[in-house]
């Protein structure tokens, strides 16, 4: 990769970013040092402004960034780093250095979680037990779950309408799953259709 170090007096910044929900994590600066460490060990190392050293993210608490993709910006000085953080990435115990305290991007998450526990085939999990039924099945139950959101649109309790309208949503996702297909692969849909 051809980094352009020189315009940091040898540091670039460094965008980390959640690689299932794209939340913006922290930002954190390089040098060439630090870069080298993370492409070979897969785990991000800063150079820290104010340890002025090499700095691995998680070194005491133990709250690893894992690579998963490394991108440069369009004039090559800057990086976005879009990683599996293990535990919470601010030192304050936050998730995100950035207090954004938003829900979206969460369905990505779960999604995660539903694959998970279909993946590892955990005995305890409704999901699992749900797939494990069969295609059928599943579709059968979105179909149920589609039918309550559809009584619930008709009355006027917003606390039941969004619980079916979650429960749809669920299910929904397990029955992509039994099918082979992800949410990113019906967004792709969608976002050509919108074209
Ligand atoms: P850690 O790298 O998570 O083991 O944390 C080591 C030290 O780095 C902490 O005690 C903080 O001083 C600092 N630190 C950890 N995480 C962050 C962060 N996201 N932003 C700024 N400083 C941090
Ligand atoms: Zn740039
Ligand atoms: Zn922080
Ligand atoms: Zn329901």
């Amino acid at each position: 990769m051809n980094i352009d170090f020189t315009k940091g007096n040898g540091l670039v910044p460094v965008i980390i970013q959640d690689e299932t929900n794209f939340q913006v994590l922290m930002l954190g600066f390089m040098n060439e040092e630090a870069y080298n460490k993370t492409v070979l060990e897969q785990k991000v190392t800063f150079f820290s402004r104010t340890k002025n050293r090499l700095w691995t993210k998680g070194e005491s608490s133990g709250n690893f960034l894992r690579v998963k993709n490394i991108q440069l910006d369009c004039d090559n000085d800057t990086l976005l780093i879009q990683v599996k953080a293990d535990g919470s990435t601010c030192h304050t115990g936050s998730v995100s250095c950035f207090n954004t305290n938003s829900s979206k991007g969460f369905l990505y998450q779960l999604e995660q979680t539903i694959h998970q526990r279909i993946d590892e085939n955990t005995e305890t999990s409704y999901t699992n037990k749900l797939y494990k039924r069969g295609i059928n099945k599943v579709a059968q139950k979105v179909g149920e779950e589609a039918v309550e959101l559809v009584i619930e649109a008709k009355d006027n309790n917003t606390d039941l309408f969004k619980n079916e309208a979650a429960d749809l949503l669920y299910h929904f996702l397990i029955l992509l799953k039994a099918k082979g297909f992800t949410l990113e692969d019906i967004e792709q849909v969608l976002c050509k259709r919108n074209k």
